[in-house]
């Protein structure tokens, strides 16, 4: 049987938003990642080693607190900044949903009970895109974009939550509800 997934945004989400990570120090996980894992489961500016650094960064941090993730999926891409091959019109960079279709073939997941969890109007897109739920975080750029943007977007989140530990339970406390019942309208649940 295939699994549920979350997919978990990076910066704003599971770590601080600290603006471009440029170096590994810059890396801050939110107090409550690892406690929230365990619950449920190109640009140029910078060299690709700087983000695999990070990526060892937060593998360690979480092991630290017992907690891991599964894989690790990014886009060092940019239509239209940097050296190729990073500088490319690719099919991973958010709101297009390569990396959600790489991870749901890697892992046999099934997308309709699968969620994604973002700060920023892209991750809903994304979701969309992926045929992911939503869930919007007020972490990172959330709050400003919640407050000052959602009225100019064309979707709405399925499920808004103050942050990722919020996220992650409301998240398992409908997909449960949903395994009891039809198991197709989790989308339009988690709405209502
Ligand atoms: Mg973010
Ligand atoms: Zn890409």
């Amino acid at each position: 049987m295939k699994q549920s997934a979350l997919f978990i945004d990076r910066d704003g989400t599971l770590s601080e938003e600290v603006g471009y990570v440029n170096h590994p120090s810059r890396f801050r996980l939110f107090p409550y990642s690892a406690a929230a894992l365990k619950l449920g489961v190109a640009r140029g500016y910078f060299s690709e080693d700087i983000i695999l650094d990070v990526h060892d960064r937060l593998t360690k941090t979480l092991e630290r607190e017992d907690s891991r993730l599964d894989a690790i999926y990014y886009c060092a891409h940019h239509p239209s900044v940097g050296d190729p091959p990073y500088r490319q019109e690719c099919d991973c960079r958010k709101p297009q949903a390569g990396l959600i279709r790489r991870a749901s073939t890697d892992f046999d997941i099934d997308l309709t009970s699968s969620w994604m969890v973002g700060d920023r109007y892209s991750d809903i897109e994304l979701a969309r895109n992926a045929g992911v739920g939503a869930a919007f975080v007020m972490s990172g750029y959330g709050r400003g974009e919640w407050e000052y943007q959602r009225g100019t977007w064309t979707h709405q989140p399925d499920l808004v939550c103050e942050n990722l530990f919020q996220a992650v339970k409301s998240i398992l406390d409908l997909n449960q509800k949903n395994e009891l019942h039809d198991h197709s309208s989790i989308s339009s649940e988690a709405s209502s």
